[in-house]
């Protein structure tokens, strides 16, 4: 494959090897082990003399034509693919952080990422502190001597709020701190963190990576030394995609342009057409003028994802309200769908946190999230407007 091909382009275009069948769409390799015709070869393989597939924990052809399919979007020298986006999240920390190392991250975060930075890597020694994702003049202070990572999410979880890219990324090498972005609301259809300093770029692909919420998945892409200390933990450790979620993943990739095109359209559509509807008091869409990060939004982004949020003015009873009048939008954990989709993080996927901990990120008791999906955009808007009636 070209190095010199639009990502778009090699996004569909790269394929593991062609099998003796000649087959045009490429098989499923659902093996756990590989083969080898001499005790030699064998051995070579094993002492790193020469490279081929072993076992399906450390590589397979489905899971490397997807990674090799990631890294080409990202722009990254390589990636690594797990079974989950936590997976690749804890994973990356475990792999690549110790016993005594700091990292700080942002108070708005995914729920789980909270809970592995504070429950579970203070078991091995590592500590966790976060900055406020709307006061970019605090994150500089909050560096520590001992701080060796920055880990952000942009735009961030449920709560819409876009990080400089730039302005951390030179934080990161000022301070000589490795620099880890979770992408998975932008894609890399509309942001590349690595233009922006980022040493590596973790996804669930759980969401618009598959985008049919069919599998779960997580990747981490980057440099290669970095990316090789990772699969080198992850092999000894085992958290390992399955070579069917990755075939899945590696076709869904093939339309991941296409279908972020239309996300994000329909997502401004919904966000222009509910801003000023009177059960509504704020509305959250990176490309709208309003948002209150919209010139980093419009500088490191190509689109404004497909996520939507806003806050009723009713509160906790109106969102809950809100959701039981829905008719065609999912009720459901799940984000980055063909199918639109209705949360209320207070109530469900922020439940964990403290009432305090929820506000510092705006999750309002009466905050709803959407995930705008491929319907068609008025059938999208009506069920919402319905919904909303009093
Ligand atoms: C869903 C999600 C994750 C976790 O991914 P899983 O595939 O569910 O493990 C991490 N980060 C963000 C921003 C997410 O939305």
């Amino acid at each position: 494959m070209s190095k010199q091909m639009n990502p778009i382009t090699q996004a569909i275009r790269i394929q593991a090897e062609r099998s003796g069948q000649m087959e045009h769409s490429v098989p499923l390799y659902l093996t756990s082990s590989f083969c080898f015709d001499t005790a030699e070869e064998m051995r070579a393989t094993f002492a790193d003399e020469r490279e081929a597939n072993i076992y399906s924990r450390f590589v397979n052809p489905n899971v490397t034509e997807f990674t090799d399919k990631i890294a080409a979007l990202e722009g990254t020298e390589a990636a690594y693919a797990t079974a989950s986006g936590m997976s690749a999240i804890s994973s990356t920390f475990l792999a690549l952080l110790k016993q005594g190392d700091h990292l700080l991250s942002c108070n708005a975060i995914f729920g789980s990422t909270h809970t592995v930075l504070n429950k579970y890597l203070p078991k091995y020694g590592i500590s966790s502190s976060y900055f406020a994702a709307d006061q970019p003049d605090t994150w500089e202070q909050a560096i520590r001597p001992e701080t060796k990572m920055i880990y952000v999410e942009t735009p961030t979880n449920p709560g819409l709020d876009i990080l400089d890219l730039e302005r951390l990324g030179e934080l990161a090498r000022k301070h000589g701190l490795l620099f880890v972005v979770d992408n998975c609301f932008a894609t890399p259809i509309a942001q590349r963190p690595v233009e922006y300093g980022a040493d590596l770029v973790i996804h669930s692909g759980t969401k618009w990576l598959d985008g049919q919420g069919r599998v779960l998945a997580g990747v981490v892409a980057g440099r290669k030394d970095l990316i090789h200390d990772i699969y080198l933990f992850c092999r000894s450790m085992g958290p390992s995609l399955s070579p069917f979620n990755a075939w899945i993943l590696s076709k869904s990739l093939e339309t991941l342009d296409v279908r972020m095109e239309r996300h994000a359209a329909n997502a401004l559509y919904l966000a222009q057409q509910l801003e000023h509807h009177t059960a509504i008091k704020t509305l959250r869409y990176p490309f709208l003028a309003s948002h209150p990060q919209y010139d980093i939004a419009v500088k490191q982004m190509k689109n404004g994802g497909g996520i939507i949020c806003f806050e009723l003015a009713g509160g906790l009873e109106a969102g809950r309200r809100f959701l039981d009048k829905l008719n065609m939008l999912s009720l459901t954990a799940n984000l980055g769908d063909t199918r639109s989709i209705a949360s209320h993080p207070a109530s469900t996927t922020h439940a964990k946190l403290t009432e305090e901990e929820r506000l510092a990120v705006n999750i309002t008791p009466g905050l709803i999230r959407i995930s705008a999906g491929l319907e068609h955009r008025d059938d999208i808007l009506q069920d919402i407007l319905q919904a909303l009636e009093p």
